[in-house]
């Protein structure tokens, strides 16, 4: 490398890709480290949701004891993988605490600011890049009355912010989400209701991180991928360097956006990040003709369905189950089944792609910003 960069971005998902595009902005530079392809992590098959309506974090009063009867059943859409890990434990522990009702609230109130101003960057973003921005809401929708009168607590919670949510009745709900050919509904006749949000939006989320990255390079950062970060030496003084298998780089300053294996990185500087890997399924197919352009959760089913301009993606399922990578096929045909059961009326077209992802997830599902204290570089 020719000259030393101001600063070196660890992980080429959305965060270290975001990272990598403000830091440009405010003229350092930046050379981004990447182990395989730009938008190879969690940020490539996901819900593509940018959902402020829904800040209420995974804890929440009530959490703990309505998952555990999924803990033992393989097709559930949420699993702990039993295992004697101390990083687990204090995560679950500091998940437990995350859960009391005044927690919640705080990081309903953290997440939602976050999430309202990722909206307006993304609708700025919009004007440059096209990755599918669309705001026109989306659409909660339920099999339960249980489930409904649960999810009355976040629309307090939402609204005591100053959002808003509309109920849907069966009827209303059949005429928001349209069927496919007039008078033929691709919902279930056993719903019970929906909840919809209209300020919210939805994207291609590949599209979004390629299409930046590639703006990023266009403006001076070197992109390098198929870099592997082995490790990161700081000291007190001097350029922080960082071992890759493409040789040593140094920085003033490094950001490690490395998602779910932030803490392999941080474990040799005697950092602790309580990440943990939360694997997510999704499925992608061909979006059959006419399909409406509007993202519905099913609920109880903790499914999302999104479409993204000629593809229709459905996902879900958290498994805390370290960094496997494997697919789990009996979680993905139960994710179809879900889909099946709530939405009948949609055709079969062929699948694009099957696709597992760790989700980078903290206890409190917060983000973790800003320097390590008594730390510089
Ligand atoms: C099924 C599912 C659905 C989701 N739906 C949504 C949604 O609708 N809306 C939403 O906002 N979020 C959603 N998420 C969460 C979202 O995908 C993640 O929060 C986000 O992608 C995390 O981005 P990241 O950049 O931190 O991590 P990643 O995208 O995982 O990026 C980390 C990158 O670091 C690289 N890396 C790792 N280790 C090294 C190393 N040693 N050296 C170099 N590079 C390294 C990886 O290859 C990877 O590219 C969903 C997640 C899942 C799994």
């Amino acid at each position: 490398m020719s000259e030393r960069p101001d600063v070196l971005v660890v992980g080429g998902g959305v965060v270290g890709v975001c990272t990598a595009h403000y830091l440009v902005e405010r003229g350092a530079r930046t050379t981004l480290l990447e182990r395989g392809e730009i938008c190879s992590g969690a940020s490539h098959g996901n819900g593509g949701w940018i959902f402020p309506s829904e800040s209420a974090p995974i804890p929440g009063p009530g959490v703990i004891r309505e998952s555990l009867p999924w803990l033992f059943d393989p097709e559930s859409p949420f699993w702990i993988q039993p295992r004697a890990n101390l990083a687990l434990l204090r995560w679950l522990w500091d998940f437990r605490r995350a859960c009391k009702a005044s927690a919640v609230r705080e990081s309903f109130r953290l997440r939602r600011s976050l999430s309202l101003a990722s909206l307006e960057r993304f609708s700025e973003f919009a004007n440059k890049l096209d990755f599918g921005f669309t705001q026109r809401g989306l659409v909660l929708i339920f099999r339960t009355a249980k489930a409904m009168r649960n999810a009355q607590h976040e629309v307090d919670l939402l609204e005591a912010a100053g959002g808003s949510a509309k109920w849907l009745g069966v009827e209303e709900l059949r005429g928001r989400v349209s069927g496919l050919s007039p008078g033929v509904s691709i919902l279930s006749p056993e719903l019970v209701g929906g909840l919809e949000f209209t300020d919210d939006a939805h994207i291609t989320p590949g599209d979004f991180v390629r299409g930046l990255a590639a703006d990023v390079a266009r403006r001076g950062a070197a992109i390098e991928t198929h870099t592997e970060v082995l490790g990161v030496e700081w000291s007190r003084r001097g350029p922080v360097r960082v071992r890759t298998t493409r040789g040593d780089f140094t920085a003033d300053e490094v950001v490690l956006a490395a998602g779910a294996w932030t803490p392999e990185l941080t474990r040799g500087l005697g950092l602790r990040v309580p990440v943990e890997a939360a694997k997510g399924y999704s499925i992608t197919v061909e979006r059959p003709e006419g399909h409406p352009d509007l993202p519905l959760a099913l609920v109880e089913g903790m499914v999302f369905v999104t479409p993204m301009g000629s593809r229709l993606r459905f996902g879900g399922t958290l498994e805390l189950a370290g960094l496997d990578m494997r697919v789990n096929q009996r979680r993905v045909d139960a994710l179809a089944r879900t889909v099946r059961s709530f939405l009948p009326g949609i055709p079969r077209t062929p699948t694009v792609e099957i696709w597992r992802g760790l989700r980078p997830l903290t206890p409190d599902d917060l983000p973790i910003l800003g320097r390590p204290a008594g730390t510089s570089g």
